[in-house]
């Protein structure tokens, strides 16, 4: 542990949370500066999808390294954006013709808010409404946060954030009731685009939905010219299963964010995909317009080629197989503990497995900052949502990782069961 002038984000700093020092990485595996081995079972912030330092990524980043590092990009281009460009657009559904980069899942939520608005400022039409869903997250930055749940993080804030139309998560039972007040807030005309994690909601608990929802929900907004966003931040690159979580309920949206697996987790990198439709609306002959977002480090050479290695793990090795496993394995050890006492409620999606102990009360429940704790004393990176402890390790993650995992997540639930955590 080391004296700091670090200010971590989402980190408890009042009181006095001791600070691992990483000092190296491989697969799910990280080893600190005091000698511990700690399995990163939640892919550190759910980026690692195929571990830490794979050797293609590593190896491209090193190459671009020593030929391109940065260059302004804003009508000047370089081959690692352009190839990442043509890649994603072979990987990614065929209507989403253009690629926009930016640096993080946020910038890339926000990238899309202004596509939005800017599309139906070019057709002259008033729509300015965002329409968000209960429990969602996309971002700390204020676009990203006013379109996510409110809550005790972003409460603060609350005077920077704008107005969204919010319709309930469709929890089980009360699907219909989702899909009606979707309708009723695209109709009038005034609601620009839709906003939505596919299949599951992340930050908000690991908050699972049938995919015949989300396709109900595309044809809603389809219907009433509503953009659809989809915000792949945490689910794309095989994380619910398949390439995108969209794919589950065939839907294709017009506008999509991706980050986190983009460059399997190494360096920072976000693209906004957007429909020709979008673009175009952007580009009018007798107007001379732009787009008007960019950063410093839009689109980043290393980062590029860390993204184009990313895309050729995913064409040349089974990627998809190994979600599969680690699915299965995931289920098998869930399973194990649904019955459990102080389990009430497991959920699974792909590679992503949850379980709710206690009650749901939210972030700042009674158990999250002792089970936090609790997994770091047992060399495990872990962070529960409040009460909802998940599971999200790279796919190359090794069965003993796994098991201690699990043993750890049983022995908390043991002493929470037995009054004693
Ligand atoms: N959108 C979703 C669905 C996310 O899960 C996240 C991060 O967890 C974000 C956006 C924000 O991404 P970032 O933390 O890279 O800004």
């Amino acid at each position: 542990m080391i004296e700091s002038s670090v200010w971590h984000p989402f980190t408890q700093h009042g009181l006095g949370e001791a600070i691992p020092l990483v000092t190296r990485a491989e697969g799910a595996v990280l080893h600190t500066a005091d000698g511990r081995r700690i399995v990163d079972a939640i892919s550190s912030w759910w980026v690692t999808t195929h571990g830490h330092r794979h050797p293609r990524i590593v190896a491209a980043m090193r190459e671009q390294a020593e030929r391109l590092d940065q260059i302004i990009f804003a009508g000047w281009t370089h081959e690692p954006a352009e190839e990442l460009a043509r890649g994603l657009r072979a990987m990614m559904p065929d209507s989403l013709t253009r690629v926009f980069y930016s640096d993080s899942g946020s910038t890339a939520v926000e990238v899309a808010l202004k596509m939005a608005l800017g599309y139906w400022l070019a057709r002259g039409e008033a729509r300015h409404r965002i329409l968000v869903m209960e429990h969602g997250y996309h971002g700390d930055t204020i676009g990203a946060m006013s379109v996510g749940a409110r809550g005790v993080f972003n409460r603060a804030y609350a005077p920077l954030l704008f107005d969204v139309e919010t319709v309930p998560f469709p929890a089980a039972g009360h699907e219909q009731a989702t899909l009606g007040a979707l309708t009723r807030a695209c109709a009038g005309g005034e609601a620009a685009a839709f906003i939505v994690e596919p299949l599951v909601l992340g930050a908000g608990g690991m908050l699972v939905y049938p995919a015949w929802v989300l396709c109900e929900m595309r044809a809603i907004c389809a219907a009433a010219g509503v953009l659809f966003i989809s915000d792949e931040v945490m689910t794309g690159w095989g994380r619910t299963g398949t390439l995108l979580a969209g794919e589950q309920a065939g839907i294709v949206p017009d506008i999509l964010c991706l980050s986190k697996g983009l460059t399997g987790g190494a360096v920072p990198l976000a693209v906004t995909m957007a429909s020709e439709a979008v673009w175009a609306a952007h580009y009018s002959r007798d107007r001379a317009t732009m787009f008007f977002h960019s950063s410093s480090y839009t689109a980043n050479p290393l980062a590029c080629a860390a993204a184009v290695a990313n895309l050729a793990i995913w064409r040349e090795e089974p990627v998809l197989a190994r979600v599969a496993d680690l699915g299965a394995r995931q289920a098998a050890r869930l399973a194990g503990l649904a019955a459990h006492p102080a389990v009430s409620g497991v959920r699974q999606i792909g590679t992503i497995a949850a379980l709710e102990i206690g009650g749901r009360d939210g972030y700042l429940s009674a158990l999250g900052p002792g089970l936090l704790r609790f997994f770091g004393e047992r060399d495990l990176l872990l962070r529960p949502l409040g009460d909802t402890v998940y599971v999200m390790p790279p796919y190359c993650i090794g069965d003993d990782d796994m098991d201690r995992v699990y043993a750890a997540i049983g022995e908390a639930c043991d002493l929470i069961a037995a009054g004693k955590f």
